[in-house]
């Protein structure tokens, strides 16, 4: 096995960087074969497998209608672009933007936050996702943090999200293992915001240190792991060993190359090195696959949000018989 943990028993905590242990393939190939073609064969995988693991970045939420850039930004957030200038171009760097104070920190991501994780219901993409698999054991591994997997029907067993959650927050500085549920204030940020700031009475303090709090992602060295991060990661473990033996599908959504370590290069490394696992890779522009992985692998590049609906649609034509797709 790639993924080495040690038992529960003998300690809870499992170090994150124990799942940074993929080395990306040298034989990466855009396969050729029709689309339609491909979209059998990712749900002949899928049908036949005992388990699924799914896989999820950035690209999954982009293509369930969370797009940080374009219109959507401009719309949202004018008078930030106003304000701040060229520097916000989109989400994503906005961000990374250097705000002047605590009052204005927390009035960016209060909005952000309001529009990208409390807001949206859950997505119908998401959803689709969920239908594929609901009925086998699933696992889901997971780089974003806008909760979209919970408003979906996944359970929080279920998913590990490594990387934080929009709805949380935490000392800044890191300096105690806990992280707190800020949706409410984040909320109640949004009605009070004034020129792009929040009321200096309403900037979160930590509990222990006194110090700024930040938002609980991974940015920084100051991320805190608490207790349900390491649980979920011990969950992920079990997952994995758990089905080892058995027909497992890897199915990677939108994850690019913005953080591979974490999904893309180590589910390669375990499709490589157990052969009754297979890899689905559903990504826009980057779904190249191992050569290597033969029969193994099938890579869609395609909108997301297109070849999950037609997955699903060949699987349901294939349980309820032709034409069971056409009446809704
Ligand atoms: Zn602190």
């Amino acid at each position: 096995m790639a993924i080495q943990i040690r038992s529960r028993k003998k300690t809870k905590k499992v170090d994150f960087m124990q799942f940074l242990s993929g080395v990306p393939a040298r034989d990466y190939v855009f396969q050729r074969i029709p689309y339609e073609e491909q979209i059998e064969q990712a749900e002949k995988l899928l049908r036949e497998a005992d388990a699924v693991l799914i896989g999820a970045g950035a690209g999954l939420s982009t293509a369930a209608g969370l797009s940080y850039g374009g219109k959507r930004f401009t719309d949202n957030f004018g008078e930030f672009i106003e304000k701040y200038g060229t520097a916000m171009t989109d989400m994503y760097s906005a961000g990374f933007y250097p705000f002047p104070t605590e009052e204005a920190k927390w009035g960016y991501w209060s909005k952000h936050v309001c529009l990208n994780r409390i807001r949206p219901d859950g997505l119908p993409l998401y959803r689709t996702v969920y239908e594929l698999v609901r009925e086998k054991p699933h696992f889901v591994l997971t780089t974003n943090v806008d909760h979209q997997f919970w408003k979906t029907g996944f359970a929080d067993e279920e998913i590990f999200a490594t990387q934080g959650d929009y709805g949380e927050i935490q000392c800044a500085r890191g300096c105690h293992d806990k992280v707190y549920d800020a949706v409410g204030l984040f909320l109640e940020m949004d009605q009070a915001r004034e020129d792009c700031k929040i009321p200096s009475s309403m900037v979160p303090k930590c509990p222990v240190c006194g110090g700024n709090m930040a938002m609980h992602l991974r940015c920084d060295q100051y991320f805190v792991e608490e207790e349900h991060w390491h649980e979920a990661a011990s969950r992920y473990a079990d997952f994995l060993k758990e089905h080892r033996k058995e027909h497992v599908v890897l199915l990677e959504l939108g994850v690019g190359f913005n953080t591979p370590t974490i999904i893309r290069f180590p589910f390669e490394k375990m499709v490589g090195e157990n052969e009754r696992w297979s890899l689905i890779r559903l990504n826009l522009d980057e779904a190249v696959v191992p050569d290597s992985f033969g029969g193994r692998a099938v890579g869609i590049n395609e909108d997301i949000a297109r070849s999950i609906q037609d997955i699903k649609s060949s699987m349901d034509a294939d349980r309820y018989g032709k034409g069971a797709d056409c009446d809704e």
